[in-house]
Formats: structure tokens, C-alpha cells, sequence
């Protein structure tokens, strides 16, 4: 029998990498790593993770309007940017330290370099150093993707807004998705003058009400919208950016991000050498056991491009342990995934939009907007949305979409019943807990539509 000198290779130690890594050791492979930049990936060091710290530094600007209606007289509030900085780069570096500690913990090799696939068993470091591996599982994740508009230079990505040294007091946030929503509101809430634009609708692929409903917030907070514009160049001039439109519009800005969609980060990993074709944008394809077209090479995460959302490469992570190691061939669920976007207000989502829901069923809608409790004594206007989408012959919820605060954690916790094949009648029959938004999930009676 061929003598390797690890059981398994992971090629990149994001939150799926880790993970693989981490459980595989546990169940006695000999685990090598290695890691080009940061231990966390994305999540941890340039995604999830310092962006909700960012969403928390810029709720505190409605916070602190609303305590005035509760009772309370503040100081005039200024934000430091800087001090945000550092104590957010603080958390990181600590969250970072863990990761390598846990994957040492484990019993994991650690190599802080540049990995690249040499054949179905080796791989090859920067520093030149050959390495086998009975098993490769690449965990690269993604990168920004870069639309080619002339100018893109003068554009940041999600990446580069941990780096600002400075707040901009203009930004344009190009892209109507998860990242440009989201970093829009974190920029309106810390002061800075916010435009969104797109090409389309925002959130397209979400519930039309859901779309609807933030674009309603959202304008009332006065983030500035420019929706069916096509970018057609970026200039940098006097301090400022301009876009300027195909229509022949612009608009000017300190900053310009552009979030446009991640591609998989497979430059440099050899795929080709190695005998491994990439798909749309780069993805490895893989089976449903992430098994790439070398029986010994796996794919996990966001470089398989299946769905881009840190807990699904951590269960592919997962899954690929039980499968190549506890001998239990374990696919990955990807059916019914819950996910919140952290606007301001919160998009929480599970399951089928009203019209996918009408494509294949017979449904009936069941619809709340309501202003939530907090808002009252602050005299804001905001609304929470709740919609519920069922199917009318098995009286099963197809979909569960919620625009409004908390709603990524309510999400998380509605998501269980839906998984486990939650009815109408289900929902109904459990007692609320009051006074909350959420009790109006278990007391909308009536559907709104019978169409
Ligand atoms: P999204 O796919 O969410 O949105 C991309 C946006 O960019 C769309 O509005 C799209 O418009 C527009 N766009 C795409 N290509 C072009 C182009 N060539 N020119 C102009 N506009 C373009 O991507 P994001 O970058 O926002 O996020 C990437 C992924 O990261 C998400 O899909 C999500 O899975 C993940 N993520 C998840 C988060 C969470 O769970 N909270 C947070 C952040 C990221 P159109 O609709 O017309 O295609």
C-alpha cells in the first residue's frame, strides 16, 4: 500500500476547510493544511463576522434617536471610525488566533502558504516542498467579483472596507444584493451619504413583497436609490468618483463599492494541470458527496459555488468527514435553507417565494404589516413585514419571509419547524409569546388572497 505523508490535505482554512480539517483529525486522519492569508477566511476575517460588528456600531444611530422618545436626553452622539477600527481588528485578530489554535488542538499541520494541486495525490507549497495526501479537499472559498467596467480601479470591494483608514462621507454602493444592501445601511447608519445602485430590482430572487417592503424602509431612512442603470464608466476627479450611466447620467461619490456577485478562488490551484475541468465562473464541480472528478479530490464551500453562505460549506465540511471517514456517505442538505441579510430593517427568509409557490401549488398568503412595539414611543413610521406562503392541499408552508428587527434570529428558529414539514394548522395551534413580533408568526388567521 502507497505510504502518504498525510491522510487528508486541505487547501484553504476557511470555515469549511477548518471544519473538514478539524472533525477529520478527530476521527483519526492525519490532517496537513494550508493557508495562503488569514485563518477564518471570508467569514472571519473579510465577511460575516466584522460586517455584523459593523452592523452593530451603525444601529446605535437609530438607537440613540429612539431612547429620546423613552425618556432619555443624550449628548449630541459623534462615531470615531478609527476606534471602530481597531477594536473591530481586535476581535478579528483574537477570533483568528482561536481558529489556529483549534485546528493545533486537533492535531492539524499548519501551513501558512500558498498551496497549488500537483497530481490526484500531491500538492505543491510556495517554498517548493512536495506534499502527498491519500485524500485533497479543496476549501478555497471566494473572491469579489470584478464587473468589467472602465475604471473598476477606482472602485473598493467588500474586502477593502475592513482597510478604510477613514469613513467616506459619500458612498455608492453598486449591486442590488446581499453585500451592497448591507453595506449601505452599515454606511447610512454611521453617517455617511448612501446611493444604491443596480441594474435591476434589489433582491431579485427574494419575495416581491420582501423586495418591496425594504425598498419602501429604506427610502423612508433616506438612502438614495438609482434602480435600471447600467454602469458604463468610473472616473476619479477632485477627490471624488463619478459614475457615469449609459443613459449618460452620473452620480459622484468618495467611495464606490462594488458588489457584484463572489466568483470561486481557483487562481493559481493547479485545476487544470491536475486534470480537474471548472464550470460557470470557475466552480469545481462536484457530486453529492463533493466529490470532484479525481476520486481522491473533494471540493467544499464557496469554490463549488453550490450555495455561497458560511454554514453550508461548514456542513459540506461536515459531510465530507462522515463520508470519507466515519464510513457513513453523507450528502449534504442543501433543501430549505434559512437566511437572514442584515439590512436595516433585517431580512429574514426560508423556502419558496409567493411566485415559485404558485408555479408548482395552489397557495394561499398569509400577510401581516405591522409597526413593532419599539417604534411606537420613538415616533418611527417603520413596519415589520410577515408573510407566510402554504400550500393549500397539504396546508404545509412553503415559505416564510420576515422584513423587520430580529428577523435572522426568528428565522433560525421558525426554520426547524419548517424542516421538519411544519402546517398552517402547526403554526397556528402554538400559543404566542407576548408581546413580541414574532407571536404575529402563530396569529394570522386569515389569508390575505384566495387567487
Ligand atoms: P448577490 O448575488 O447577492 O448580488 C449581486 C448583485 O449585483 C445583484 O443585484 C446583481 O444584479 C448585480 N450584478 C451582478 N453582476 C453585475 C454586473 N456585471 N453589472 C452590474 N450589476 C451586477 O452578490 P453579493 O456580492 O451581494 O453577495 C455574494 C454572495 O455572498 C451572496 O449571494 C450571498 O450568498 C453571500 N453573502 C451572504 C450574506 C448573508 O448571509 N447575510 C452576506 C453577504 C454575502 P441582478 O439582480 O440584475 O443580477
Amino acid at each position: 500500500m502507497t505510504q502518504y505523508d498525510y491522510s487528508l490535505f486541505v487547501i484553504g482554512a476557511g470555515s469549511g476547510g477548518v471544519r473538514a480539517a478539524r472533525v477529520s483529525a478527530g476521527m483519526g486522519a492525519k490532517v496537513a493544511i494550508a493557508e495562503e492569508s488569514r485563518y477564518g477566511g471570508t467569514c472571519v476575517i473579510r465577511g460575516c463576522v466584522p460586517k455584523k460588528l459593523m452592523v452593530y456600531a451603525s444601529q446605535f444611530a437609530d438607537a440613540f434617536e429612539d431612547a429620546q422618545g423613552y425618556g432619555w436626553t443624550l449628548p449630541e452622539p459623534s462615531f470615531d471610525w478609527g476606534a471602530l477600527k481597531t477594536a473591530r481588528d481586535a476581535e478579528i485578530d483574537r477570533l483568528e488566533g482561536i481558529y489556529g489554535r483549534l485546528l493545533d488542538a486537533s492535531g492539524v499541520t499548519r501551513f501558512d502558504q500558498h498551496a497549488r494541486i500537483v497530481d490526484a495525490h500531491t500538492v505543491a507549497l510556495r517554498d517548493g516542498t512536495q506534499i502527498t495526501a491519500e485524500t485533497i479537499l479543496i476549501a478555497t472559498g471566494g473572491r469579489p467579483t470584478l464587473p468589467p467596467f472602465e475604471g473598476i480601479e477606482h472602485a473598493i470591494t467588500s474586502d477593502d472596507i475592513f482597510h478604510l483608514e477613514t469613513q467616506p462621507r459619500s458612498i455608492v454602493c453598486i449591486g442590488g444584493g446581499y453585500i451592497s444592501l448591507e453595506f449601505a445601511c452599515i454606511f447610512h447608519g454611521l453617517g455617511t451619504k448612501v446611493t444604491v445602485s443596480n441594474r435591476s430590482p434589489v433582491l431579485r430572487g427574494f419575495d416581491a413583497d420582501v423586495q418591496r417592503h425594504l425598498m419602501t424602509e429604506l427610502t423612508a431612512k433616506g438612502l438614495d436609490f438609482r434602480i435600471g442603470v447600467n454602469v458604463s464608466s468610473i472616473t476619479e476627479k477632485d477627490g471624488l468618483k463619478h459614475i457615469i450611466y449609459e443613459d449618460g447620467s452620473t452620480v459622484s461619490a468618495e467611495a464606490i463599492l462594488v458588489a457584484t456577485g463572489r466568483s470561486p478562488h481557483v487562481n493559481g490551484l493547479g485545476l487544470e494541470e491536475a486534470g480537474i475541468e471548472t464550470g460557470k465562473g470557475g466552480a469545481i464541480p462536484v457530486d453529492a458527496y463533493s466529490r470532484t472528478a479525481i476520486p481522491s479530490i473533494y471540493a467544499i464551500g464557496d469554490v463549488t459555488d453550490r450555495v455561497q453562505l458560511t454554514p453550508v460549506a461548514i456542513r459540506e465540511g461536515m459531510a465530507f468527514a462522515e463520508t470519507v471517514y466515519n464510513d457513513n456517505p453523507t450528502s449534504p442538505d442543501h433543501d430549505l435553507i434559512a437566511t437572514a441579510i442584515f439590512t436595516q430593517p433585517e431580512i429574514g427568509t426560508i423556502g419558496m417565494t409567493e411566485a415559485e409557490a404558485r408555479d408548482r401549488h395552489d397557495v394561499d398568503i398569509y400577510r401581516s404589516t405591522f409597526r413593532p412595539m419599539l417604534a411606537t414611543l420613538a415616533g418611527r413610521e417603520e413596519k415589520t413585514l410577515m408573510k407566510i406562503i402554504v400550500d393549500k392541499a397539504s396546508d404545509k408552508v412553503l415559505g416564510l419571509h420576515i422584513v423587520g428587527h430580529h428577523s435572522g434570529e426568528m428565522i433560525q428558529c421558525a426554520a426547524i419547524a419548517i424542516k421538519m414539514g411544519a402546517t398552517k394548522a402547526d403554526f397556528d395551534r402554538t400559543m404566542a409569546v407576548h408581546p413580541t413580533s414574532a407571536e404575529e408568526l402563530v396569529t394570522m388567521r386569515e389569508p390575505v388572497d384566495h387567487a
